[in-house]
């Protein structure tokens, strides 16, 4: 099965979506809005590649309710990570999938098929800097959207939801940050903690 290319996997966070969840950052984004928080995560050429099923067998074993596929870009790796959600489906976990392509564009992209089957809870939208998001949780910008294409999280209120803020820092002194962090806030944590040591959520 092919791989997928992320930058990161973050298993049982309550930061990144309804539930306990692993995050999976995929890397590789070429949509390159302005603003955004993980330049980092451009290009295809960094990160790791990392087995599908591996990734489903180490969420079950997490426990967590569902994945949360998160920028760069899932949708620039559409068949592989449509393998992914189908796999985490098959295995009873929820699928939310952060896109920065909007839904009435990926839905006539043949290649995006499978992915958009199996994901509950789409969030769409490039990020724009001019238009901030001040009410909703886990979205950057006002024009981004939460569409159910199931009703698995139908629940789930942006709106009645908080961000969240999780660090994790291990024996070794590396932080992991995980959650929605505004670029100021952003750029006080890093400098505190140092940059190189911080992961952190993209924006969109
Ligand atoms: S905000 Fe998301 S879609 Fe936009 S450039 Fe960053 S990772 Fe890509």
């Amino acid at each position: 099965m092919a791989a997928i290319r992320v930058s990161r996997i973050l298993h049982a966070t309550t930061a990144e979506g309804p539930g306990l969840r692993t995050a999976v950052w995929f890397q590789g984004c070429s949509i390159r809005c302005k603003g955004c928080i993980n330049p980092h995560l451009f290009s295809e050429l960094g990160g790791f590649d990392m087995d599908p099923e591996k990734v489903v067998g180490e969420a079950v074993s997490h426990g967590v309710e569902g994945l949360t596929f998160l920028g760069g870009e899932p949708f620039d790796q559409a068949a592989a990570a449509g393998n992914l959600a189908r796999l985490a489906q098959q295995a009873g976990l929820g699928v939310v999938c952060f896109s920065g392509y909007q839904h009435e564009d990926l839905a006539v992209r043949p290649d995006a098929d499978e992915l958009l089957k199996c994901t509950d809870l789409l969030v769409d939208g490039p990020y724009r800097a001019d238009e901030p998001e001040a009410i909703r949780a886990l979205v950057g910008s006002t024009n981004q959207r939460f569409i159910n294409l199931t009703s698995r999280y139908a629940d789930f209120d942006p709106v009645r939801t908080a961000n969240r803020l999780e660090m994790r820092v291990a024996a070794d002194g590396s932080v992991e940050v995980a959650g929605f962090l505004q670029r100021p806030e952003l750029q006080d944590l890093t400098a505190r903690v140092g940059a190189s040591r911080v992961w952190r959520r993209n924006s969109a």
